[in-house]
Protein backbone atom coordinates (compact mmCIF):
# COMPACT_ATOMS: atom_id res chain seq x y z
CA UNK A 1 0.00 0.00 0.00
CA UNK A 2 1.05 3.51 -0.22
CA UNK A 3 1.55 5.73 -2.62
CA UNK A 4 0.91 5.78 -6.68
CA UNK A 5 1.55 2.51 -8.23
CA UNK A 6 3.44 3.90 -11.55
CA UNK A 7 6.46 2.75 -12.04
CA UNK A 8 9.89 3.97 -11.73
CA UNK A 9 11.56 3.78 -15.22
CA UNK A 10 14.04 0.77 -14.10
CA UNK A 11 10.64 -1.24 -13.61
CA UNK A 12 9.13 0.11 -16.38
CA UNK A 13 11.63 -0.41 -19.36
CA UNK A 14 14.20 -2.99 -19.44
CA UNK A 15 17.05 -3.52 -22.06
CA UNK A 16 18.84 -6.91 -22.41
CA UNK A 17 21.51 -8.25 -24.67
CA UNK A 18 22.26 -11.87 -25.64
CA UNK A 19 24.93 -13.45 -27.77
CA UNK A 20 23.67 -16.37 -29.33
CA UNK A 21 26.55 -19.75 -29.84
CA UNK A 22 28.54 -19.53 -33.19
CA UNK A 23 26.66 -22.13 -35.53
CA UNK A 24 28.84 -24.72 -37.21
CA UNK A 25 28.98 -23.02 -40.44
CA UNK A 26 30.55 -19.81 -38.32
CA UNK A 27 33.03 -22.31 -36.72
CA UNK A 28 34.47 -23.45 -39.54
CA UNK A 29 34.85 -19.90 -40.82
CA UNK A 30 36.66 -19.59 -38.12
CA UNK A 31 34.52 -16.17 -37.88
CA UNK A 32 34.25 -15.93 -33.33
CA UNK A 33 35.02 -12.40 -32.24
CA UNK A 34 37.02 -13.77 -29.55
CA UNK A 35 39.42 -15.53 -31.62
CA UNK A 36 39.65 -12.93 -33.83
CA UNK A 37 40.09 -9.04 -32.17
CA UNK A 38 38.06 -9.36 -29.21
CA UNK A 39 35.51 -6.89 -30.77
CA UNK A 40 32.86 -7.21 -28.31
CA UNK A 41 33.66 -7.71 -24.69
CA UNK A 42 30.32 -9.36 -22.58
CA UNK A 43 30.52 -8.42 -18.34
CA UNK A 44 27.34 -10.44 -17.28
CA UNK A 45 28.77 -9.15 -13.65
CA UNK A 46 28.61 -5.30 -14.13
CA UNK A 47 25.86 -6.03 -16.70
CA UNK A 48 28.07 -4.32 -19.66
CA UNK A 49 28.96 -5.04 -23.04
CA UNK A 50 32.23 -3.28 -24.70
CA UNK A 51 32.74 -2.69 -28.39
CA UNK A 52 36.89 -2.69 -29.36
CA UNK A 53 36.23 -2.43 -32.76
CA UNK A 54 37.58 1.16 -33.03
CA UNK A 55 37.45 2.75 -30.15
CA UNK A 56 36.43 0.84 -26.78
CA UNK A 57 33.27 1.65 -26.01
CA UNK A 58 30.57 0.64 -22.81
CA UNK A 59 26.93 -0.56 -23.38
CA UNK A 60 25.32 -0.46 -20.11
CA UNK A 61 22.19 -2.70 -20.04
CA UNK A 62 19.97 -4.31 -17.62
CA UNK A 63 21.11 -8.18 -18.41
CA UNK A 64 23.84 -9.59 -20.38
CA UNK A 65 23.15 -13.15 -21.59
CA UNK A 66 26.08 -14.93 -22.98
CA UNK A 67 26.06 -18.16 -24.90
CA UNK A 68 25.57 -20.22 -22.38
CA UNK A 69 22.20 -19.20 -21.37
CA UNK A 70 18.87 -20.74 -22.17
CA UNK A 71 15.66 -19.39 -23.07
CA UNK A 72 14.31 -20.18 -19.54
CA UNK A 73 16.96 -18.07 -18.21
CA UNK A 74 16.13 -15.59 -20.76
CA UNK A 75 12.57 -15.41 -19.50
CA UNK A 76 12.81 -15.57 -16.03
CA UNK A 77 15.45 -12.03 -15.91
CA UNK A 78 13.39 -10.42 -18.32
CA UNK A 79 9.85 -11.45 -18.64
CA UNK A 80 8.34 -13.44 -15.71
CA UNK A 81 7.71 -10.08 -13.91
CA UNK A 82 6.15 -8.92 -16.86
CA UNK A 83 3.78 -11.52 -17.24
CA UNK A 84 3.17 -10.82 -13.52
CA UNK A 85 2.23 -7.27 -13.76
CA UNK A 86 0.20 -8.53 -16.80
CA UNK A 87 -2.09 -10.73 -14.26
CA UNK A 88 -2.49 -7.67 -11.24
CA UNK A 89 -3.79 -5.39 -14.61
CA UNK A 90 -0.96 -3.60 -15.73
CA UNK A 91 -0.21 -4.07 -19.96
CA UNK A 92 3.00 -5.14 -20.68
CA UNK A 93 5.32 -6.03 -23.88
CA UNK A 94 8.65 -7.72 -24.87
CA UNK A 95 10.48 -7.25 -28.02
CA UNK A 96 13.22 -9.76 -29.79
CA UNK A 97 14.90 -7.14 -31.50
CA UNK A 98 18.57 -7.39 -33.62
CA UNK A 99 19.75 -8.59 -37.16
CA UNK A 100 18.65 -11.32 -39.25
CA UNK A 101 19.97 -14.91 -37.85
CA UNK A 102 20.44 -13.25 -34.77
CA UNK A 103 18.87 -14.99 -32.37
CA UNK A 104 15.57 -13.00 -32.27
CA UNK A 105 12.94 -16.05 -32.84
CA UNK A 106 14.73 -18.54 -30.95
CA UNK A 107 14.48 -16.10 -27.87
CA UNK A 108 10.78 -15.41 -28.58
CA UNK A 109 9.42 -18.84 -29.94
CA UNK A 110 12.53 -21.42 -29.44
CA UNK A 111 12.95 -24.84 -30.49
CA UNK A 112 10.00 -26.87 -30.24
CA UNK A 113 10.37 -30.13 -27.96
CA UNK A 114 13.86 -28.71 -26.87
CA UNK A 115 13.97 -25.59 -25.77
CA UNK A 116 10.60 -23.44 -25.20
CA UNK A 117 10.88 -19.66 -25.80
CA UNK A 118 9.90 -16.84 -23.97
CA UNK A 119 5.93 -16.84 -26.07
CA UNK A 120 5.36 -20.48 -24.98
CA UNK A 121 7.16 -20.06 -21.25
CA UNK A 122 4.91 -16.99 -20.66
CA UNK A 123 1.63 -18.60 -22.30
CA UNK A 124 2.58 -21.50 -19.62
CA UNK A 125 3.15 -18.95 -17.06
CA UNK A 126 -0.08 -17.32 -17.81
CA UNK A 127 -2.35 -20.34 -17.50
CA UNK A 128 -0.12 -21.42 -14.23
CA UNK A 129 -0.82 -18.35 -12.20
CA UNK A 130 -4.73 -18.63 -13.13
CA UNK A 131 -4.60 -21.77 -11.69
CA UNK A 132 -2.95 -20.59 -8.51
CA UNK A 133 -5.72 -17.66 -8.28
CA UNK A 134 -9.10 -19.00 -8.07
CA UNK A 135 -10.97 -16.43 -6.57
CA UNK A 136 -10.64 -14.99 -9.94
CA UNK A 137 -12.53 -15.56 -13.12
CA UNK A 138 -10.13 -15.48 -16.08
CA UNK A 139 -10.64 -14.99 -19.65
CA UNK A 140 -7.83 -15.36 -22.24
CA UNK A 141 -8.00 -14.15 -26.00
CA UNK A 142 -4.83 -13.93 -28.37
CA UNK A 143 -4.17 -12.16 -31.42
CA UNK A 144 -1.73 -12.64 -33.85
CA UNK A 145 -0.50 -9.90 -36.38
CA UNK A 146 2.07 -9.43 -38.65
CA UNK A 147 3.23 -6.23 -39.83
CA UNK A 148 4.61 -6.11 -43.69
CA UNK A 149 5.45 -3.43 -45.31
CA UNK A 150 3.34 -0.91 -43.09
CA UNK A 151 0.52 -3.79 -44.32
CA UNK A 152 -1.34 -5.07 -41.37
CA UNK A 153 -2.30 -8.89 -41.21
CA UNK A 154 -4.21 -11.05 -39.65
CA UNK A 155 -2.20 -14.14 -39.01
CA UNK A 156 -5.21 -16.53 -37.79
CA UNK A 157 -6.92 -15.17 -41.37
CA UNK A 158 -8.74 -18.80 -42.38
CA UNK A 159 -11.24 -17.73 -44.86
CA UNK A 160 -10.28 -17.85 -48.44
CA UNK A 161 -11.71 -14.27 -48.60
CA UNK A 162 -8.85 -12.70 -46.79
CA UNK A 163 -6.19 -15.00 -48.74
CA UNK A 164 -4.39 -14.25 -51.90
CA UNK A 165 -4.28 -16.97 -54.84
CA UNK A 166 -1.08 -19.18 -52.80
CA UNK A 167 -3.63 -19.11 -50.21
CA UNK A 168 -1.00 -16.48 -47.89
CA UNK A 169 -3.26 -14.12 -46.02
CA UNK A 170 -3.73 -10.91 -47.88
CA UNK A 171 -6.42 -8.95 -46.51
CA UNK A 172 -4.97 -6.00 -44.75
CA UNK A 173 -6.44 -4.42 -41.80
CA UNK A 174 -6.90 -1.07 -40.93
CA UNK A 175 -6.00 0.70 -37.09
CA UNK A 176 -8.85 2.51 -36.03
CA UNK A 177 -9.29 4.85 -32.62
CA UNK A 178 -12.19 3.65 -31.27
CA UNK A 179 -13.61 5.79 -28.70
CA UNK A 180 -14.82 3.15 -25.98
CA UNK A 181 -11.80 0.85 -26.96
CA UNK A 182 -9.29 3.08 -27.62
CA UNK A 183 -6.76 1.64 -30.20
CA UNK A 184 -7.56 -1.31 -32.25
CA UNK A 185 -6.88 -2.98 -35.59
CA UNK A 186 -9.96 -3.44 -37.37
CA UNK A 187 -11.35 -6.48 -37.61
CA UNK A 188 -8.33 -8.41 -35.69
CA UNK A 189 -9.22 -11.81 -34.71
CA UNK A 190 -9.45 -12.67 -30.95
CA UNK A 191 -9.43 -16.63 -30.28
CA UNK A 192 -10.69 -17.25 -26.71
CA UNK A 193 -8.26 -19.72 -25.19
CA UNK A 194 -8.41 -21.44 -22.12
CA UNK A 195 -5.47 -23.76 -21.76
CA UNK A 196 -1.73 -24.25 -23.37
CA UNK A 197 -2.36 -26.95 -25.74
CA UNK A 198 -5.05 -24.40 -27.26
CA UNK A 199 -3.22 -21.16 -27.71
CA UNK A 200 -0.15 -24.08 -29.24
CA UNK A 201 -2.76 -24.54 -31.91
CA UNK A 202 -2.81 -20.95 -32.54
CA UNK A 203 0.38 -20.54 -32.61
CA UNK A 204 0.19 -23.39 -35.16
CA UNK A 205 -2.16 -21.81 -37.16
CA UNK A 206 -0.03 -18.39 -37.56
CA UNK A 207 2.63 -19.62 -38.33
CA UNK A 208 1.37 -21.93 -41.20
CA UNK A 209 -0.44 -18.82 -42.24
CA UNK A 210 2.89 -17.19 -42.66
CA UNK A 211 4.40 -20.15 -44.64
CA UNK A 212 1.53 -20.80 -47.21
CA UNK A 213 2.93 -19.41 -50.23
CA UNK A 214 6.03 -17.43 -49.05
CA UNK A 215 8.69 -18.44 -51.63
CA UNK A 216 11.27 -17.97 -49.16
CA UNK A 217 10.22 -18.09 -45.27
CA UNK A 218 13.60 -16.25 -44.03
CA UNK A 219 12.93 -13.77 -46.58
CA UNK A 220 9.86 -12.97 -45.50
CA UNK A 221 10.25 -13.36 -41.44
CA UNK A 222 13.39 -10.79 -41.77
CA UNK A 223 11.52 -7.92 -43.21
CA UNK A 224 7.96 -8.12 -40.86
CA UNK A 225 6.95 -7.66 -37.52
CA UNK A 226 4.97 -10.08 -35.81
CA UNK A 227 3.05 -9.26 -32.35
CA UNK A 228 1.59 -12.11 -30.76
CA UNK A 229 -0.45 -10.68 -28.22
CA UNK A 230 -2.32 -12.17 -25.12
CA UNK A 231 -5.77 -10.20 -23.64
CA UNK A 232 -6.50 -11.01 -20.28
CA UNK A 233 -9.58 -10.33 -18.19
CA UNK A 234 -10.78 -11.27 -14.71
CA UNK A 235 -13.05 -10.58 -12.15
CA UNK A 236 -13.53 -11.76 -8.66
CA UNK A 237 -15.85 -14.40 -8.55
CA UNK A 238 -19.15 -13.87 -7.01
CA UNK A 239 -19.26 -16.19 -3.96
CA UNK A 240 -15.89 -15.01 -3.10
CA UNK A 241 -17.21 -11.53 -3.12
CA UNK A 242 -20.02 -12.82 -0.67
CA UNK A 243 -17.43 -14.43 1.52
CA UNK A 244 -15.56 -11.16 2.11
CA UNK A 245 -17.48 -8.40 3.05
CA UNK A 246 -14.68 -5.90 4.02
CA UNK A 247 -12.51 -6.80 0.62
CA UNK A 248 -15.49 -5.78 -1.73
CA UNK A 249 -13.55 -6.66 -4.71
CA UNK A 250 -10.81 -4.20 -4.26
CA UNK A 251 -8.61 -7.39 -2.92
CA UNK A 252 -6.73 -7.97 -6.11
CA UNK A 253 -6.02 -4.46 -7.14
CA UNK A 254 -3.00 -2.52 -7.05
CA UNK A 255 -3.01 0.29 -4.99
CA UNK A 256 -4.17 3.41 -6.94
CA UNK A 257 -5.10 0.81 -10.24
CA UNK A 258 -7.61 2.99 -11.67
CA UNK A 259 -5.95 4.97 -14.58
CA UNK A 260 -3.44 2.10 -15.45
CA UNK A 261 -3.53 -0.72 -17.57
CA UNK A 262 -5.88 -0.86 -20.89
CA UNK A 263 -8.32 1.29 -19.01
CA UNK A 264 -7.02 4.36 -18.51
CA UNK A 265 -7.83 7.93 -19.54
CA UNK A 266 -5.90 8.21 -22.62
CA UNK A 267 -4.10 4.57 -22.88
CA UNK A 268 -7.29 2.69 -23.09
CA UNK A 269 -7.21 -0.52 -25.59
CA UNK A 270 -8.08 -4.03 -26.32
CA UNK A 271 -10.83 -3.46 -23.66
CA UNK A 272 -14.61 -5.08 -23.43
CA UNK A 273 -17.96 -3.78 -22.23
CA UNK A 274 -17.24 -5.34 -18.68
CA UNK A 275 -14.04 -2.38 -18.29
CA UNK A 276 -16.69 0.09 -16.64
CA UNK A 277 -17.01 -2.28 -13.87
CA UNK A 278 -14.52 -1.73 -11.60
CA UNK A 279 -13.91 -5.68 -10.20
CA UNK A 280 -12.75 -6.14 -14.09
CA UNK A 281 -9.13 -6.18 -14.20
CA UNK A 282 -8.26 -6.10 -18.27
CA UNK A 283 -4.65 -6.09 -19.90
CA UNK A 284 -2.64 -7.17 -22.82
CA UNK A 285 0.82 -8.93 -23.36
CA UNK A 286 2.97 -7.96 -26.41
CA UNK A 287 5.06 -10.63 -27.59
CA UNK A 288 7.19 -9.18 -31.15
CA UNK A 289 9.40 -10.61 -33.07
CA UNK A 290 10.93 -7.63 -35.07
CA UNK A 291 11.86 -7.27 -38.38
CA UNK A 292 16.15 -7.79 -38.91
CA UNK A 293 17.16 -4.54 -37.73
CA UNK A 294 20.15 -4.77 -40.71
CA UNK A 295 17.73 -3.09 -42.59
CA UNK A 296 18.06 0.30 -40.30
CA UNK A 297 21.79 0.71 -41.43
CA UNK A 298 21.58 -0.26 -45.02
CA UNK A 299 20.71 1.94 -47.80
CA UNK A 300 20.91 1.96 -51.49
CA UNK A 301 18.07 -1.08 -52.08
CA UNK A 302 16.10 -0.51 -54.86
CA UNK A 303 12.72 -1.19 -55.93
CA UNK A 304 10.18 -3.59 -53.19
CA UNK A 305 13.35 -4.28 -51.36
CA UNK A 306 13.33 -0.50 -50.95
CA UNK A 307 9.70 -0.01 -49.78
CA UNK A 308 10.31 -3.03 -47.07
CA UNK A 309 13.99 -1.23 -46.08
CA UNK A 310 11.84 2.11 -45.58
CA UNK A 311 8.99 0.73 -43.64
CA UNK A 312 11.47 -1.24 -41.57
CA UNK A 313 13.77 1.42 -41.46
CA UNK A 314 10.82 4.14 -40.00
CA UNK A 315 9.19 1.57 -37.60
CA UNK A 316 12.34 0.19 -36.02
CA UNK A 317 13.48 4.02 -35.57
CA UNK A 318 10.55 5.41 -34.45
CA UNK A 319 10.57 2.38 -31.85
CA UNK A 320 14.07 3.85 -30.78
CA UNK A 321 12.43 7.04 -30.49
CA UNK A 322 9.64 5.85 -28.76
CA UNK A 323 11.02 4.07 -26.25
CA UNK A 324 14.00 6.17 -25.74
CA UNK A 325 11.23 8.96 -24.75
CA UNK A 326 9.31 6.04 -22.18
CA UNK A 327 12.42 5.65 -20.33
CA UNK A 328 13.27 9.23 -20.34
CA UNK A 329 9.71 10.19 -18.81
CA UNK A 330 9.75 7.61 -16.58
CA UNK A 331 12.45 9.07 -14.64
CA UNK A 332 11.73 12.63 -15.15
CA UNK A 333 8.18 12.59 -14.05
CA UNK A 334 6.93 9.29 -12.86
CA UNK A 335 5.85 8.12 -16.67
CA UNK A 336 2.87 10.28 -16.70
CA UNK A 337 4.47 11.23 -20.88
CA UNK A 338 4.89 14.38 -20.53
CA UNK A 339 6.79 15.01 -23.76
CA UNK A 340 5.37 14.34 -27.20
CA UNK A 341 5.92 10.68 -27.96
CA UNK A 342 5.65 10.24 -31.88
CA UNK A 343 3.28 7.01 -31.97
CA UNK A 344 2.06 7.53 -35.37
CA UNK A 345 4.90 7.83 -37.17
CA UNK A 346 4.90 3.73 -37.91
CA UNK A 347 1.95 1.34 -37.33
CA UNK A 348 4.00 -0.99 -35.12
CA UNK A 349 4.31 1.73 -32.22
CA UNK A 350 1.01 2.77 -33.01
CA UNK A 351 -0.59 -0.03 -32.04
CA UNK A 352 1.60 -0.93 -29.30
CA UNK A 353 0.56 2.56 -28.05
CA UNK A 354 -1.46 1.49 -25.30
CA UNK A 355 0.63 -1.08 -23.74
CA UNK A 356 3.50 1.13 -23.72
CA UNK A 357 2.14 4.11 -22.58
CA UNK A 358 0.84 4.42 -19.27
CA UNK A 359 1.65 2.61 -16.57
CA UNK A 360 3.10 -0.52 -18.32
CA UNK A 361 6.58 -3.04 -18.38
CA UNK A 362 8.24 -3.23 -21.58
CA UNK A 363 11.25 -5.64 -22.06
CA UNK A 364 14.07 -5.78 -24.86
CA UNK A 365 16.33 -8.04 -25.67
CA UNK A 366 18.88 -6.98 -28.16
CA UNK A 367 19.88 -10.37 -30.36
CA UNK A 368 23.61 -10.47 -31.30
CA UNK A 369 25.69 -12.67 -33.41
CA UNK A 370 29.35 -13.72 -31.84
CA UNK A 371 30.53 -13.10 -35.26
CA UNK A 372 32.92 -10.79 -36.13
CA UNK A 373 32.15 -10.29 -39.60
CA UNK A 374 28.80 -8.39 -38.37
CA UNK A 375 30.24 -6.50 -35.83
CA UNK A 376 29.06 -2.99 -37.47
CA UNK A 377 25.37 -4.65 -36.97
CA UNK A 378 26.20 -6.05 -33.71
CA UNK A 379 27.42 -2.08 -32.24
CA UNK A 380 24.72 -0.79 -33.97
CA UNK A 381 22.40 -3.35 -31.76
CA UNK A 382 23.89 -2.39 -28.94
CA UNK A 383 23.39 1.63 -29.72
CA UNK A 384 19.96 0.82 -29.92
CA UNK A 385 19.91 -1.29 -26.37
CA UNK A 386 21.54 1.79 -24.88
CA UNK A 387 19.69 4.40 -26.60
CA UNK A 388 16.27 2.90 -25.19
CA UNK A 389 17.60 2.92 -21.88
P1 LIG B 1 16.42 -14.45 -36.24
O1 LIG B 1 15.02 -14.77 -35.87
O2 LIG B 1 17.01 -13.31 -35.47
O3 LIG B 1 16.59 -14.26 -37.72
P2 LIG B 1 16.94 -17.17 -35.43
O4 LIG B 1 16.29 -17.17 -34.10
O5 LIG B 1 16.19 -17.81 -36.53
O6 LIG B 1 17.36 -15.70 -35.86
O7 LIG B 1 18.38 -17.84 -35.23
C1 LIG B 1 19.22 -18.20 -36.31
C2 LIG B 1 19.75 -19.60 -36.07
O8 LIG B 1 20.53 -19.66 -34.89
C3 LIG B 1 18.64 -20.61 -35.88
O9 LIG B 1 19.03 -21.81 -36.49
C4 LIG B 1 18.56 -20.79 -34.39
O10 LIG B 1 18.08 -22.06 -34.04
C5 LIG B 1 19.99 -20.57 -33.94
N1 LIG B 1 20.07 -19.95 -32.63
C6 LIG B 1 19.76 -18.68 -32.34
N2 LIG B 1 19.96 -18.40 -31.05
C7 LIG B 1 20.40 -19.54 -30.48
C8 LIG B 1 20.78 -19.91 -29.15
N3 LIG B 1 20.77 -19.02 -28.14
N4 LIG B 1 21.18 -21.17 -28.95
C9 LIG B 1 21.21 -22.05 -29.95
N5 LIG B 1 20.88 -21.78 -31.22
C10 LIG B 1 20.47 -20.53 -31.50
MG1 LIG C 1 13.35 -14.79 -37.11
Amino acid sequence: GGGGSTFTSEEKISVSVRVRPLNEAEKDLGCAWRHAEDAIVLDNSRKETTSTSKESVVYRVDNVFDESCSNLDVYNKTTSKIVKSVLDGFNGTVFAYGQTSSGKTHTMHGEIGTEPGIVPLAVQDVFDSIEKCPEREFRVRVSYLEIYNENLLDLLARSSAEMDEHGQVSKTLRIQEDPERGIVVNGLKEERVQNVAQVQKVLEIGQNNRHVGATNMNARSSRSHVIFRLCIESKLRKDSELDSSDKSGHAKKPDGFVGAGTKSGSEKGGGDEDVANENVLVSVLNLVDLAGSERVAKTGAEGQRAKEGASINKSLLTLGVVINKLAEDGSKNGGAGGGYVPYRDSKLTRILQPALGGNSKTAIVCAMTPCVSHVEETSSTLRFATRAK
